[in-house]
């Protein structure tokens, strides 16, 4: 989604209250907190605790694949919809595991902003570090929120200094924390003169907050013991000097993030984070696309799959489509065309996901998120459309890195683990290819915790053990040019071929060398790491 429309588009108001974004952070710093506390203002759920389940559940390995069994919680929270005040949010939710996976990636090119979450104790963590790597490549906008500031937490502008020095990036104080620890008594919120004082006592009451002209204000006195509003005025004279002001437009293209101070367990600060959102973020963003770009405001409705997900129901094999309009004004029962097979599909029971449950979406605007129940048409990457022939672009998809052969336990079962595989690919879990000779399969994944997960899920959804081992191949490239030429390559390359789940042709090798040689020998040929998406 490009920047060049952040201000000037005039959209309808149903389209311009919608922000969608998604959460990122390191494990621990504070994400599922942060959203039951969304959920909890946003009025979707009316107890805090409900997202907790999946919190605590990825604690580990073995309880990752405990969610992973808990089917059910995993995807209620996959895209959470509510209202703020004058405003829609659809929180998309990251995968929690701290192993890599191409999801990830793919999530962020549904949403039109990221809230960065830090733990003021820790600052920038490796995790947070690559999710925001990614968040740049797209010039996200992002929000900042340093969390547990309840507790004794790093200096201010150290963690400022961090922010900027590690990311590269601009930090403008939107709120100030007033005390550390235990003397933690609230932030002086920079944006609108107020302060916001942190009620310990009660964790799910919305903060106090006290209307200040300034920070002269003889009311400020009342409020903050002398020292520490001491101290606030001089570090906020400081920030003055040493820090830009809020800048709209240099946050809207990814160059400035403004910093909010919280603590989201005690909910303090989630309010000015939300208002922040609400009032300062974009609107839904102008998708890339091709031959042409789709603008949110286009009456025509589109949108485009980022993620699929299967055996919700393991006992039905219905997977959903998760899809992020692009455009238009969608109605349930809308004809769309899909536009890979050209095919139409009637959307009739399209769903809406509500923080604990999903409801039927009786309709969706530019920038929400709906599921599609289908049995395998929808895949990721793919466009809908009414009728027009346009793709949506720059969804990755990425190199295998790691390759294993997979074998069932039960040679019998092989037709049975192929099906399993190629769901699992085209649910976009894992890289899956058939060799042209042998049995058996080879499957590709960018991160090795992926294996486990995947070996688990097939055990789990198929009841079919299976046992990965050695690849007698470490690398990967997709094969295309004319078909003449690839059809050459193919019947002399036979034991290095193989053949992804969309059937396309893969080259397989254990040496840079191969593909060198390849490449020089057969000039029409382009050997590709990734097969793009479209
Ligand atoms: P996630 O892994 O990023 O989703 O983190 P969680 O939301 O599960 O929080 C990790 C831990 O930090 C949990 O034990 C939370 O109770 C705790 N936590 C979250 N927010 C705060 C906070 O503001 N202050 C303190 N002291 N602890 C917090």
């Amino acid at each position: 989604m490009s920047n060049a429309s952040h201000t000037a588009l005039d959209l309808p108001d149903e389209i311009a209250r919608r922000r969608t974004f998604a959460i990122i952070s390191h494990p621990d710093a504070g994400k599922t907190t942060l959203t039951e506390k969304f959920l909890l203002y946003g009025g979707a759920i009316q107890m805090a605790g409900q997202v907790r389940a999946k919190g605590e559940a990825r604690r580990t390995r073995s309880d990752f694949m405990q969610m992973e069994k808990d089917r059910g919680i995993s995807v209620s929270a996959s895209a959470m919809s509510f209202d703020f005040g004058k405003y829609r949010f659809n929180l998309v939710d990251t995968p929690g595991h701290s192993d890599f996976s191409e999801d990830t990636y793919r999530t962020l090119t549904a949403v039109d902003a990221a809230i960065m979450v830090i733990d003021g104790a820790k600052g920038v963590e490796s995790q947070t570090q690559k999710l925001f790597e990614v968040c740049r490549m797209r010039d996200l906008p992002i929000l900042t929120f340093c969390n547990k500031m309840d507790r004794e937490s790093r200096d201010t502008f150290e963690i400022i200094d961090e922010i900027q020095e590690n990311l590269a990036i601009d930090v403008t104080p939107a709120s100030w924390p007033i005390g550390v620890g235990r003397d933690f008594v609230g932030c002086y919120d920079i944006l609108n003169d107020r302060l916001e004082l942190m009620d310990r006592a009660d964790r799910n009451k919305v903060a106090e907050s006290v209307k200040i002209d300034g920070l002269d204000d003889p009311r400020l006195a009342e409020h903050v013991p002398a020292e520490l509003l001491e101290q606030l005025k001089e570090e906020l004279e400081m920030a003055r000097e040493l820090l830009p002001a809020f800048d709209r437009d240099a946050f809207l293209e990814g160059s400035m993030t403004p910093i909010w101070f919280g603590s989201a367990i005690n909910s303090f600060g989630v309010k000015e984070l939300m208002d922040g959102m609400g009032d300062y973020g974009p609107l839904p963003q102008v998708q890339t696309a091709q031959p042409r770009s789709i603008s949110p405001d286009e009456k025509k409705v589109m949108g485009f799959v980022f993620k699929v997900q299967a055996n919700m129901d393991p006992k039905h094999r219905d997977r959903v489509a998760f899809v992020r309009m692009a455009s238009g004004h969608f109605k349930r029962g809308m004809k769309l065309t899909h536009v890979r097979s050209k095919k139409q599909m009637a959307i009739s029971n399209p769903v809406l996901f509500l923080a604990s449950d999903r409801e039927l979406a009786e309709e969706a605007w530019a920038g929400d998120i709906i599921g599609i129940p289908n049995h395998g048409q929808l895949r990721i990457g793919d466009t809908l459309t009414e009728g027009e022939d346009i793709r949506v672009t720059g969804i990755p998809s990425f190199a295998p890195e790691l390759l294993q052969s997979v074998r069932a336990g039960d040679p019998m079962k092989s037709k049975h683990l192929e099906k399993a595989l190629m769901q699992f690919a085209e649910e976009g879990a894992a890289k899956v290819f058939k060799p042209a000779i042998g049995s058996g399969f080879i499957v590709g994944v960018v991160g090795a915790l992926q294996f486990e997960v995947l070996a688990s899920r097939i055990e789990l959804e198929y009841g079919l053990p299976v046992r990965f081992g050695q690849s007698q191949f470490t690398s990967a490239r997709w094969v295309t040019g004319p078909k003449d030429k690839v059809d050459a390559f193919v019947s002399i390359n036979q034991q290095h071929i193989s053949h992804d789940h969309n059937g396309d042709i893969v080259y397989m090798t254990r040496l840079q060398w191969d593909i060198d040689r390849v490449q020089r020998d057969y000039p029409e040929l382009t050997l590709s790491a990734t097969r793009e998406l479209m």
